[in-house]
C-alpha cells in the first residue's frame, strides 16, 4: 500500500492519564526484600512499568465507559445480557453462553464436570489455571506442542501449534472414553504467545471427530491469533480477522473464554457450548457458584463493556498496531544479543532466562532471577514463567524443571507508549551488561498449587 507509513502508530488518542510513581533503585531493593522477592507481593504503586501480566490490564476505550453507564443491572435477562449473548453467539456461532466472572470460573465449571480420577486432558499447551483446574479435579493435563516450539532458531510462524499426533498417540494408548477434552490455547500463552494455524486446529478437529472427543478452544486471544493467521497462513490474507476468528470457533464444540484478554476488559469471561446437555450441567453449577444464567458472575456493566471490546478487538488498525508494538520491543531486545523467543508472539515479549544467565542451574530459578533484577533496575515487573510455574518434585523431593526457564513480559492493552518501550529496552542494555553478577534464588515457602503467585524466595 503506497500511503503505509513505516511507523505504526497507537491508533487512539488518550483521554485519561495516570501517574506512575517513580522510586529509586535502593527504594526497590527495600520493597522487594518485603515482597520476599516475589514481584507478584509488589504494591503497584511500587512498580513502574508493569508487564506482569496483559491479563485485564487493558485501557478501556471512551466507547465501553459510555457502555457502562448504560449497563442494566437487572437481575434477570437485562440489556446487556442480551447484548452481550447476541455478540458472543454471531461471533462464535455457539448456541449456549454461560457468563462468568473470569476465565477460570469457565474453566472450573467445565473441567470439574469432565475431568477426575482416571481422565486425561490434552492441549498444545495447558495454561497455568487450565492445568490446576484439570489436576485439581484428579485429571492429568497433557502438553503436546509441536516439535517446532523448541526449535529456538526457527522462524516457523506457528509455533503454538498442537502436535496432533503425539495427540492420537496419546488418544490411542489412554483409549478415547478416558480423555477429558482437547483443548487448543489460541494463542499459546505459556509456549511463547505464539500462533495456531488455521491447519492445525482443522487437524485437531479431524482427531476429535474421529474418536468422538471434545474439541475446546481456549480461546482468550484469537484476535490476536486471527491477525497473524491473516499475515502468514496460505489463504487468509483476503478473510477478515474476525472471519478467521469465526472460521476457528466452527471448528470447535466450545470456548472458554477470559475476557480480561482480547475482549479489553478488566474483568469477565464466558463458556460458550454447542452441546444442549453438557451446557445443561454447566449452567447449573454456573448458577450455584457464580450467578443466575444471564449474568453469571458480572454486572450488566461489565457485559455491556465486554459486548463492545469483543467487535473493537477486530479493528485491524488495532491489531497492527498491537501485534507490531510487541515486535518492536522483541526485535530490540534481539538486536541487544537478548535470547528471544522468536517470531514475537502477539501479547507479549519472552525472554529465555536459562540462555541468558547461563551461570546459573535450573535448581536456581534463572527466571526469578532476572524477574528481579529487572525491577531492582528499573521498577520494571515481569513474570517467571520457568520452573517456579511449572515445577514439579520427583518422589525424592528433586526438582523436575519446566523445558525452559523463560520470563515473560506481557504487554497491557492500549497502556504504555513507545517511550515506555523504549525505557524497556534501555533496562534491558543494563541488564545484559550485568548478567554474570545476578544471583541465584532459592524457595523458602511454598503452596501446593500456583505456586508463583505466592511462593518466597530468597537470593543464594
Ligand atoms: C488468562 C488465561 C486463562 C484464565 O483466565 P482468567 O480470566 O485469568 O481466569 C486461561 N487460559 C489462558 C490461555 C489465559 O491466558
Amino acid at each position: 500500500m503506497s500511503d503505509q507509513f513505516r511507523t505504526v502508530i497507537e491508533p487512539f488518542r488518550i483521554k485519561a492519564v495516570e501517574p506512575i510513581a517513580m522510586t529509586t533503585r535502593e527504594e526497590r531493593e527495600k520493597f522487594l526484600k518485603a515482597a520476599n522477592f516475589n514481584p507478584f507481593k509488589l504494591k503497584s504503586e511500587q512498580v513502574i512499568i508493569d508487564l506482569l501480566t496483559d491479563s485485564g490490564t487493558s485501557a478501556m476505550s471512551a466507547e465501553q465507559w459510555a457502555g457502562m453507564m448504560r449497563g442494566d443491572e437487572s437481575y434477570a435477562g437485562s440489556i446487556s445480557w442480551q447484548r452481550l449473548e447476541r455478540v458472543v453467539r454471531d461471533l462464535t456461532g455457539y448456541p449456549h453462553i454461560l457468563p462468568t466472572h473470569q476465565g477460570r470460573a469457565a474453566e472450573r465449571i467445565l473441567y470439574s464436570h469432565l475431568g477426575g480420577e482416571g481422565r486425561t486432558f490434552l492441549s498444545n499447551t495447558h495454561f497455568d489455571t487450565t492445568r490446576a483446574n484439570v489436576e485439581f479435579s484428579g485429571a492429568e493435563a497433557i502438553d503436546c506442542v509441536t516439535p517446532e516450539a523448541s526449535r529456538a532458531d526457527s522462524d516457523f510462524p506457528f509455533k503454538g501449534n498442537a502436535d496432533v499426533e503425539r495427540m492420537a498417540e496419546l488418544v490411542a494408548e489412554r483409549g478415547a472414553e478416558n480423555i477429558g477434552a482437547i483443548i487448543l490455547t489460541v494463542t499459546n500463552n505459556s509456549g511463547g504467545g505464539q500462533a495456531v494455524s488455521m491447519a492445525n486446529a482443522r487437524a485437531v478437529r479431524d482427531l476429535c471427530r474421529k474418536h468422538d472427543l471434545l474439541f475446546i478452544l481456549d480461546a482468550c486471544r484469537i484476535a490476536e491469533n486471527a491477525w497473524f493467521i491473516k499475515q502468514d497462513e496460505e489463504g487468509y490474507g483476503g478473510k477478515s480477522c474476525r472471519e478467521i476468528a469465526s472460521e476457528m470457533f466452527a471448528l470447535a464444540d466450545g470456548c472458554v473464554f477470559s475476557a480480561k484478554k482480547d475482549a479489553l476488559v478488566n474483568m469477565g469471561g464466558f463458556l460458550a457450548l454447542n452441546d444442549a446437555e453438557l451446557a445443561e450441567h454447566c449452567t447449573s453449577v454456573l448458577i450455584i457458584t457464580e450467578g443466575y444464567t444471564t449474568y453469571g458472575g458480572l454486572s450488566g456493566r461489565d457485559m455491556e463493556a465486554i459486548a463492545i471490546g469483543l467487535d473493537e478487538i477486530f479493528n485491524e488498525d488495532y491489531l497492527r498496531y498491537r501485534t507490531r508494538s510487541t515486535a518492536y520491543l522483541g526485535e530490540h531486545l534481539d538486536r541487544l544479543g537478548i535470547p528471544v523467543i522468536k517470531p514475537i508472539g502477539g501479547h507479549a515479549v519472552y525472554v529465555d532466562a536459562g540462555k541468558l544467565y547461563d551461570h546459573l542451574p535450573v535448581d536456581q530459578y534463572p527466571g526469578q532471577s532476572l524477574v528481579c533484577e529487572l525491577y531492582k533496575m528499573a521498577g520494571i515487573r515481569s513474570v517467571e514463567i520457568g520452573s517456579v510455574m511449572f515445577g514439579k518434585y520427583d518422589d525424592g523431593g528433586k526438582l523436575v524443571p519446566a523445558p525452559r526457564e523463560l520470563v515473560r513480559l506481557a504487554i497491557p492493552r492500549r497502556v504504555y507508549t513507545q517511550s515506555h518501550v523504549d525505557y524497556i529496552i534501555e533496562a534491558f542494555e543494563r541488564v545484559r551488561d550485568q548478567r554474570h553478577s545476578a544471583p541465584g534464588y532459592r524457595i523458602t515457602w511454598e503452596p501446593k498449587f500456583l505456586r508463583h503467585f505466592t511462593s518466597d524466595f530468597e537470593p543464594i
